[in-house]
């Protein structure tokens, strides 16, 4: 690992831990999945494997003491899809932070798991479960199912529509909170009223927008990314104020305010996200790559990993690395060039910009009046 930072370190119950609290993204079953959904990031690029109760027990002892104690303990399930683990898996993984948690550190620790899953294996006994003990869930559906269906199917090549929301129905019944993670590409880009009408019939009030700027080329151009936000935009702000809450809408009034965005990719730094594989190597961010140079499993510590070189390059980067066309752009404090990930068009100067830049463009254009007002009239009181 290479040389840390220790300015980021705080001395608390006779520890070292990060300053910082930050959630963990955690993959039960790896990259293992029931779907093979088009643009999906994983093909080929991530480790698969089972990650045994013995290591996460592992893992979540590294993680909690990694934590300020005030803090509460955010784990993230992702896949892949998590729910391959079986419901007896996080079952007895609840059992085990409950048991470690319940006196952990200067005292009970708040815990918060958030579910990333496509919903097809949910049950009504999962999503009881789910529910007593306060997962939230964040469901991938792209939309009505002829949408839906065109980029998100079954192993064997069905829809996978139909249990998608056979399981987001079950889980609504139960009491979680549902949010919608939608990815946008060229299968729905082109019907925003559809994509949003269908969300909000379905109960869905919180929307994550996605897009696919990463994986097989030509997923989604950037102006037709603007033109999606702005039509959504436009049905929105009709009714949906308060009532329907999309991530890019909150985020830009934030970001209007002068407020730190909890969209990362609208933010002036990458924030500390990182992910266990199910060996217990730590990634910097669940889109990238790229290891830390730490392992939870093999005797480094979560806060260490963090503080390294690595992780400050990472959070750094995406700032370093903006473009000067970015730079001198009106909309740069509120777009701050997007993900790096997304950077893969070459400037003349050699420098690369988001491929969603034209789109971005736009929808900070068409915007700009409605939250700016909006956001002096916050400011004022
Ligand atoms: S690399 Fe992209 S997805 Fe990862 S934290 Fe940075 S902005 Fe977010
Ligand atoms: S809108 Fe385009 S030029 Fe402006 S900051 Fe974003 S990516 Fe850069």
């Amino acid at each position: 690992m290479g040389k840390t930072f220790n300015l980021e370190y705080i001395f608390e119950d006779g520890r070292f831990v990060q300053s910082r609290p930050f959630s963990l993204m955690l993959k039960p079953v790896g990259g293992a999945c029931n779907l093979d959904c088009a643009y999906c990031y994983y093909k080929g690029g991530h480790l698969s494997g089972r990650m045994d109760m013995g290591r996460l027990e592992a893992v979540f002892e590294n993680y909690g003491s990694s934590q300020p104690s005030g803090a509460p303990l955010t784990f993230i399930w992702h896949g892949g899809e998590p729910l391959l683990a079986g419901e007896e898996y996080l079952r007895e993984a609840i059992r085990l932070q409950k048991t470690l948690f319940s006196g952990f550190g200067s005292g009970p620790r708040q815990v918060l798991n958030i579910l990333q899953t496509n919903a097809t294996a949910v049950t009504e006994s999962l999503a009881s479960f789910l529910a007593e003990n306060g997962f939230l869930c964040g469901v991938s559906v792209d939309g009505p199912e002829i949408l839906h269906d065109t980029s998100r199917k079954t192993l064997s090549g069905d829809g996978s529509w139909k249990r998608t929301m056979r399981g987001i129905r079950l889980l609504q019944d139960a009491g979680v909170q549902v949010n919608a993670m939608v990815a946008v590409g060229k299968h729905n880009v082109a019907y925003p009223a559809q994509v949003y009408g269908f969300l909000k019939d379905a109960g869905l009030g919180y929307i994550q927008f996605l897009p696919v700027a990463e994986g097989p080329s030509g997923w989604l151009e950037g102006e037709d990314w603007g033109d999606f936000l702005c039509g959504v935009f436009d049905l929105w702000k009709i009714s949906d104020i308060g009532k329907v809450f999309v991530n890019y809408f909150d985020n830009t009034l934030a970001l209007h305010v002068g407020m730190e965005p909890d969209l990362c990719v609208l933010a002036r730094t990458c924030p500390p996200c990182p992910s266990v594989e199910a060996d217990g190597a730590v990634y910097a961010c669940d889109h990238l790559s790229r290891p830390l140079g730490g392992n939870m499993l093999e005797g480094a510590r979560l806060a260490e990993i963090m503080s390294s070189s690595q992780e400050y390059s990472h959070e750094t980067e995406k700032y370093l690395s903006l473009s000067e066309k970015c730079r001198s752009c009106p909309y740069r404090r509120l777009c701050n060039g997007d993900c790096p990930v997304h950077r893969t068009v070459l400037l003349e100067n050699g420098e690369r910009i988001s491929s969603l830049c034209p789109g971005y463009r736009k929808y900070f254009a068409y915007t700009y009046d409605f939250f700016a007002e909006w956001a002096a009239s916050i400011s004022i009181r």
